[in-house]
């Protein structure tokens, strides 16, 4: 019996929102070209966000209009944390968003200067737009474990956080393990009760790998019936927000357990190097996941042996 895992790459919008250097929106066409050719079909593309705040993003509304006329059969979801947002997202002819609410105090006034129930409000607001809109949704539930400026989080106090959010309506909730911090203990136990309450189908972990522990989180996620990931295709991404949050789960590494485990992905594992190593020159450093030094042993530099 194979069951299938959802990987939701956020590769474009976590992944380079944190790289200093500007990439051009050509450069981020080849990545969503590499990603759509490696069988990714949930790509977050970008962040509809002031592009002072997130100068990367400023071409949100023109990358995201290129990828809609593409036609593939792929959805690309645009984050969005207000109305401006949203209105920029729909005239771009965006009809998948992704919304957020912190666990954390601090971290929401640092993140998007509002508290929490603010955040909350705001969100309830864009939800009932997306509604009568027909877009589809997710919402993260961010520092769900530990904030980068308080610390750890109360398990109650993210699942009340988690229970407001999701009695609003929402087609996916993401727990975000925001900074990296969280460890597979908690990991498991959190995502196990958020699926008795919530059930597990629509509930996505998103993880950061700062501390080398991605993986073993991502494996305590999947025993507690998580389906649906979060990755960053190179281990790219960070917060610019969120002092100390290193790179996303890397998309080569939670597709390389998914298969160890017999999990599918719909992911051509060696199509993702050819994105690895093209990033590369994008970002101007070394990119890739754990399973880097593995692979170049197997493969050299070039990605060429068969995979199996
Ligand atoms: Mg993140």
């Amino acid at each position: 019996m194979s069951e299938a895992l959802k990987i939701y790459e956020v590769g474009p919008r976590d992944g380079l929102q944190n790289e200093a250097s500007l990439i051009s929106t050509p450069d981020k066409m080849l990545l969503l070209d590499g990603l759509i050719a490696a069988g990714l079909r949930h790509i977050e593309l970008t962040s509809f966000v002031h592009p002072k705040a997130v100068p990367q993003m400023a071409d949100a509304d023109q990358l995201m209009r290129a990828a809609i006329d593409k036609q593939v059969p792929a959805r690309f979801v645009g984050l969005v944390f207000n109305e401006r947002g949203y209105d920029r997202a729909i005239a771009a002819g965006c009809r998948s968003m992704a919304f957020g609410v912190s666990v954390s105090e601090t971290f929401s006034q640092k993140n998007t200067h509002r508290t929490t129930e603010e955040g909350i409000r705001t969100t309830r607001a864009l939800l009932e737009r997306a509604k009568r809109d027909g877009v589809w949704t997710r919402v993260y539930i961010m520092a769900a474990w530990v904030c980068p400026f308080e610390g750890p989080m109360s398990p109650l106090q993210a699942i009340a956080t988690a229970e407001k959010v999701w009695e609003m309506g929402t087609d996916e909730l993401a727990i975000a393990d925001t900074i990296g911090h969280a460890h597979p203990i908690e990991v498991g136990r959190l995502m196990e009760e958020l699926g008795r309450r919530l059930g597990m189908d629509r509930l996505a972990v998103h993880l950061h790998d700062t501390q080398a522990i991605g993986l073993a989180n991502a494996t305590t996620a999947l025993q507690a019936g998580v389906r649906i990931f979060d990755t960053s295709v190179g281990g790219l991404g960070g917060c610019p927000f969120a002092p100390g949050a290193a790179g996303n789960l890397a998309t080569e590494d939670l597709v390389y357990l998914a298969f160890k485990m017999g999990f599918g992905t719909g992911v051509d594992f060696e199509a993702l190097w050819q994105i690895v190593y093209q990033l590369e020159s994008m970002v101007g450093r070394r990119a890739g996941g754990r399973i880097r030094a593995w692979w170049d042993s197997v493969c050299g530099a070039e990605p060429a042996v068969a995979f199996g």
